[in-house]
C-alpha cells in the first residue's frame, strides 16, 4: 500500500461516521429558505445550531467595541441565533458584563445564555457561592441555561470532586438559577469516561472539526458522549481559524467543487453531518464572520456523498502539507518509554503552519516527563511499524531542538 493509498484508507472512516443527521434533517424539513437551523432540546426548547462565542468580540484599544459588539449580537438575534456562550475568564472578565448589558434588553425566555465556573481558578468551597453570585450580578441574570464546569482535565476534575462542585451545581438548579448542568473538557478520552459517567449530564462542550476528529482523537470524545446521550456542543469548529485558511491544495479542491462556498462553511457543513450536536460555536470577532456564518446555518446543509469524498482528498492534501507527515494512525505505539509520538507530531505540524510558538511550547509543557520529544532514548521500536516512514528519532530530535531555540 503506498503512502497515498494508505492515507485514503485511513481516512475513509471520517466519511463512513460523517452520515447525515437524522434528527438535524428531519428538523430542517418544512424550514424557510432563510431560517436559521435549530436543534431541539430536552423535547421542546429549540437551539439555533450557530451559538455566539463570546470570547472574541471585536475590541478597540484594549476594550469591547461594545457599539459594534452589540451591533453584532442584534444581527444575530434577528437572524435566529439564540445562544450566547460566555465564560468568567473571557476578555478579563469583561464578556461577561456585556452579556448583561446587551442580552438584557432582550425577553428572558428569546434566548439562551451559558457561562462557566473557572474550576481551576477555584480555592476553597466558599469560592464557589462567591464566584457564581459574581457571575449572577454581572451578567444581570437571574439564571443561566447553561452552566458548565470549565476546562475539566485530570487535575481540575480532582478539584471539582474535592470541592462538591457538582452538589453545589445541583442545589443551584433546585434554586432555579441553573437550567442545565454541562462542562467543557480538555484531556485524553480515557480522562472523559470517567467524568461522563459520573453524573447524568445536560450536555459537554468538546473541541471538534474535521481535522481534530483524528489528529486530537475528537472522535473517541465524540463516541464517548454520543453512547451515552449527552448532546454535544462544539468548540473550535475552525481549530482557531485555521480551517477557514487552509493550505494551497487543500483550498484549491474546495474552491473547485464549490466556488461560492467559503472554507469555513465546509468545516461547519462537515459537523452539521454528525447526530447529536446540540450547538456548534463560533467567536465572531468581525460582522463579516456573522454574516458568513449567517448564511451558511439559515438553513444548514449537510454535506452530500460528494462532497464527503471531496472532503477527504482535502484532508489528504492538508496531511501532506505537513512538515511531518504522521496521519495520526498511532501504528507506532506504544513506545517503551512512553513518548506521545502522534501527539508530538501533531503539535509540530501545528506550530510550523501557524507559527503560534506560545502554543507549542505550552502543549510541549502539559506533556508528561517522558511523553514529549526529550523523551526518546533512539531504541528504533517505532520505525518499522510507521506506514509513512518516518524517521521517528530523528524528527523528535529535530522537534527538540527547534524547540529549544524557542
Ligand atoms: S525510538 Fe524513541 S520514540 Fe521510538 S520507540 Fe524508541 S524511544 Fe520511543
Ligand atoms: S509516526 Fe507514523 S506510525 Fe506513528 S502515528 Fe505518525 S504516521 Fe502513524
Amino acid at each position: 500500500m503506498d503512502r497515498r493509498d494508505f492515507l485514503k484508507a485511513s481516512l475513509a472512516s471520517t466519511a463512513a461516521l460523517a452520515a447525515p443527521s437524522a434528527a438535524l434533517a428531519q428538523h430542517q424539513d418544512g424550514q424557510d429558505a432563510k431560517t436559521m437551523t435549530t436543534v431541539a432540546f430536552k423535547g421542546g426548547e429549540k437551539v439555533s445550531l450557530l451559538g455566539f462565542g463570546m470570547m472574541r468580540l471585536p475590541q478597540k484599544d484594549g476594550e469591547i467595541d461594545a457599539t459594534l459588539a452589540a451591533k453584532m449580537v442584534d444581527d444575530a438575534i434577528k437572524a435566529g441565533v439564540n445562544y450566547f456562550d460566555t465564560a468568567y475568564f473571557y476578555i478579563k472578565g469583561k464578556s461577561e458584563t456585556f452579556c448583561g448589558d446587551v442580552l438584557t434588553k432582550y425577553p428572558r425566555d428569546s434566548y439562551y445564555l451559558a457561562d462557566k465556573l473557572p474550576i481551576g481558578h477555584l480555592k476553597t468551597a466558599d469560592d464557589l457561592e462567591r464566584i457564581f453570585s459574581e457571575q449572577l450580578r454581572k451578567t444581570r441574570q437571574s439564571h443561566f441555561d447553561f452552566y458548565l464546569m470549565h476546562a475539566l482535565n485530570a487535575a481540575n476534575w480532582k478539584k471539582a470532586v474535592q470541592l462538591n462542585v457538582y452538589d453545589f451545581l445541583l442545589r443551584k438548579k433546585a434554586e432555579g438559577k441553573i437550567r442545565h448542568i454541562g462542562f467543557s473538557f480538555h484531556d485524553k478520552p480515557e480522562v472523559l469516561e470517567k467524568i461522563a459517567a459520573a453524573h447524568p449530564w445536560d450536555f459537554a462542550q468538546i473541541q471538534l472539526n474535521y481535522i481534530d476528529w483524528k489528529a486530537y482523537r475528537s472522535k473517541e470524545q465524540y463516541d464517548i458522549l454520543t453512547k451515552r446521550s449527552i448532546p454535544i456542543v462544539v468548540m473550535e469548529p475552525l481549530r482557531g481559524g485555521r480551517l477557514a485558511n487552509l493550505p494551497q491544495d487543500a483550498a484549491r479542491m474546495l474552491a473547485n467543487a464549490s466556488p461560492d462556498a467559503s472554507q469555513a462553511s465546509w468545516a461547519f457543513r462537515y459537523l452539521a453531518s454528525l447526530p447529536n450536536i446540540l450547538c456548534i460555536l463560533s467567536g465572531m470577532s468581525r460582522p463579516e464572520h456573522l454574516a458568513e456564518n449567517l448564511r451558511t446555518f439559515s438553513p444548514i446543509r449537510p454535506l452530500d456523498e460528494r462532497e464527503r469524498r471531496i472532503l477527504d482528498k482535502a484532508i489528504l492534501a492538508y496531511h501532506n502539507t505537513l512538515s511531518v507527515p504522521c496521519t495520526d494512525c498511532r501504528y507506532c505505539l506504544p513506545c517503551p518509554v512512553g513518548v506521545l509520538i502522534p501527539r508530538v507530531f501533531t503539535a509540530y505540524n501545528d506550530f510550523k503552519m501557524s507559527n503560534n510558538a506560545r502554543r507549542f511550547k505550552a502543549t510541549l509543557a502539559a506533556f508528561d516527563e517522558d511523553e514529549g520529544p526529550d523523551g526518546c532514548i533512539r531504541c528504533g521500536k517505532c520505525m518499522p511499524k510507521c506506514p509513512q516512514h518516518i524517521r521517528i528519532p530523528n524528527e523528535l530530535a529535530r522537534i527538540r531542538a527547534e524547540a529549544a531555540k524557542l
